[in-house]
């Protein structure tokens, strides 16, 4: 057993299994946070009103024969909503796309229909197979692994990349931001671009042929990226992006409401952010997110303690999930019980594109120096 040991600065912990600390008790998490040159959230709000005027530019030339300026993904969540009205403020015509994979709260819904509403965004949805997408959240239950949530997050991105390229958009403007999530363990979440990842789990532990399951092979995101040139862009990290203030305008301009926590507009994504991944993988997220906010300056260290404190899941809103979740999912209790008491696993027990991301990540930057790749 490691001792327990929580960071200097941040608030992550040895909840995170490939957590290390330097001399000063710094973990590598925030110290690689503070210290990457690319990390916009940390550059000068003058050199990022720039950048952000000269991408606008850049997305309008590139759009002049379409209806649309660029595709945005919207959950109903604070981040994609912020987006949508940055992008009408920002002069843009965006069409807005959302993902329904069956597990949308009330509240969610209609956040979603508000803001779109309010600001004049047209919307795609893409409904996922129910049977297909519930074979795969079990497999992935089943597989034991703390990362369970990807197939939602991978099957966003191709349907983001699919609409991009039926219309031919060039640009997709994510709510992804390094101000209040950059700082994301791997062992956490990883495989959300790992295709090999998700079908092998499932092939050992499904029983349906996948055969809508919106998915993105390394071979379809390079035709998407290289050959139809789409882009996806952070654009939150071009603005000095503050969660507060952020909620606060969509919840005036726009009327749109608080989950109660962070990515709370899934039913099972509370139900497992809430409730697997703390008594199961002992993993509170919130830490990740919190010890962002310290590094990007939003709050301060003490303030994070103090909202860790904070009731993780209420009570009430644990109950009525759990039976939910549990019904929809067709577990039974036994069955449930079950899943929670299996040994815990990893993307390294089962087939992964890991090598391949490295060895890319590597290569890419040589093959764009000499020209090969744009
Ligand atoms: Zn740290």
């Amino acid at each position: 057993m490691i001792p327990y040991q929580v960071c200097n600065r941040c608030v992550m912990d040895t909840s995170e299994p490939e957590i290390s600390f330097d001399e000063n008790g710094n973990c590598n998490h925030c110290t690689a946070y503070l210290s990457n040159e690319h990390n916009l959230a940390l550059q000068s709000d003058t050199s990022k009103k720039e950048d952000l005027n000269k991408l606008v530019e850049r997305i309008k030339s590139s759009s002049r024969n379409s209806k649309y300026d660029c595709i945005i993904g919207v959950s109903g969540g604070v981040d994609s909503t912020y987006v949508a009205y940055l992008v009408k403020e920002l002069g843009l015509n965006p069409l807005a796309v959302h993902l329904d994979n069956g597990w949308n709260s009330e509240l969610a819904v209609s956040n979603i229909q508000k803001t779109l509403d309010n600001l004049g965004i047209d919307l795609y949805t893409y409904v996922i197979d129910w049977h297909e997408f519930r074979d795969i959240q079990l497999s992935f239950l089943k597989a034991s692994v703390r990362d369970a949530e990807i197939p939602t997050d991978h099957a966003i991105i191709s349907v983001l990349y699919q609409v991009a390229a039926k219309e031919n958009l060039k640009y997709i403007l994510s709510g992804a931001n390094s101000a209040t999530e950059g700082i994301y363990p791997v062992t956490w979440t990883y495989g959300i671009a790992d295709l090999k990842y998700i079908k092998g789990i499932h092939s050992i532990f499904g029983s349906k042929k996948l055969k809508t399951f919106p998915s993105t092979s390394l071979s379809m995101k390079d035709y998407y990226i290289l050959l139809k040139q789409i882009k996806t862009v952070p654009i939150l990290d071009y603005i000095d992006f503050n969660k507060e203030k952020a909620m606060q305008i969509i919840q005036n301009e726009l009327g749109w409401r608080y989950y109660g926590g962070k990515h709370y507009e899934s039913i099972y994504t509370r139900f497992f952010q809430g409730y697997i991944m703390p008594v199961k993988f002992k993993i509170d997220k919130r830490r990740a997110h919190l010890s962002t906010l310290i590094c990007s300056g939003q709050i301060t260290k003490a303030e994070a303690l103090e909202e860790l404190k904070k009731e993780i899941y209420p009570a009430e809103l644990y109950e009525s999930d759990r039976e939910f979740v549990l019904k929809k999912l067709k577990l039974s209790e036994t069955d449930f019980a079950e899943i929670m008491k299996l040994p815990i696993k990893s993307y390294k027990d089962y087939p992964n594109s890991k090598n391949y991301f490295e060895f890319r990540k590597k290569v890419v930057p040589y093959l764009r120096k000499i020209s090969l790749m744009h």
